[in-house]
């Protein structure tokens, strides 16, 4: 069945990955993210294949511009059947070093970004009866190494605000769905925005040994859209086979 599915952070890697996948299985892809011209040149990229893509400049960090990248979905197609939660960012740090603007922005965009798309998402979601949310979190939501505490904060929070809104949505029975993703090591842009120097080069080389490419959590999320909906997949946690 084709389904309306708006992902932010759709410029690039797992966003853009899961967004080719899910436009060709048919689905209307909405596709949020800062950067206009590479959402652009992957809406153009699903439209040659013969699917179905637009397109908004969204910043998560912002309530308006989150609620108007819903509002082109309901504007253009009527509705919102998933809304993946994707955009984030890692830069990794000890908190010696003292990098609050890295911690703030991990805030806001791993945190706040997701509470706004459920409050962009969840009312339209709730009138329908129906509905997925598709939240990224991390290996790092289920445990924490040094230099990564605030964004294992940050995705452990996503863990506990998709739990309370599944909860809330079983107990409304309003059918809604709510998945968390939990990926280890994918290789994307997410360690090139990694501001500590010293902490950029060791991911670098451990996510050149180990990372997986962005197909496999594409294909995972494949899955848990197409479920029947009388069952969800809750988590997703898919690492390398290769990561300890
Ligand atoms: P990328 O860096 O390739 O993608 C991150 C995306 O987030 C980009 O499209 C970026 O677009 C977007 N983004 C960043 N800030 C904002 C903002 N303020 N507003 C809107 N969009 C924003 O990394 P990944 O694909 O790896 O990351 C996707 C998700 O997967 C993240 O939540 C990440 O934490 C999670 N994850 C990734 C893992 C990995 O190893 N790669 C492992 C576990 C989880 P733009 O700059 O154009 O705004």
């Amino acid at each position: 069945m084709s389904k309306v599915i708006v992902i932010t952070g759709a410029s690039s890697g797992i966003g853009e990955t899961t967004a080719k996948l899910l436009a060709k299985h048919g689905n209307k892809l909405v596709l949020g993210a800062r950067r206009e011209s590479k959402l652009q040149q992957i809406a153009d990229d699903i439209k040659s294949e013969g699917g179905t893509a637009i397109y908004a400049s969204t910043d998560v960090t912002d309530l308006s511009s989150v609620k108007k990248l819903a509002q082109l979905a309901l504007d253009t197609f009527g509705q919102i059947d998933v809304w993946m939660n994707n955009a984030g960012l890692m830069p990794h740090s000890e908190f010696i070093k003292g990098r609050v603007e890295d911690w703030n922005r991990m805030i806001d965009v791993n945190l706040r970004g997701v509470l706004y798309g459920i409050n962009a998402a969840l009312p339209s979601m709730r009138e329908k009866k129906s509905g997925q949310f598709i939240n990224m979190a991390s290996v790092a939501a289920h445990a924490v190494h040094q230099g990564g505490g605030v964004y294992s904060a940050t995705k452990a929070g996503v863990l506990m605000i998709s739990d309370a809104l599944r909860q809330e949505e079983a107990a409304a029975k309003s059918n809604i769905r709510v998945t968390v993703v939990s990926p280890g090591a994918v290789a994307t842009e997410l360690v090139e925005n990694v501001t500590d120097p010293a902490t950029k080069k060791s991911l670098e080389k451990y996510y050149d040994q180990t990372a997986i490419s962005p197909d496999r959590i594409a294909a995972s999320i494949l899955a848990a859209i197409d479920l029947p909906v009388d069952a969800t997949m809750n988590e997703i946690i898919i690492r390398p086979t290769s990561q300890g």
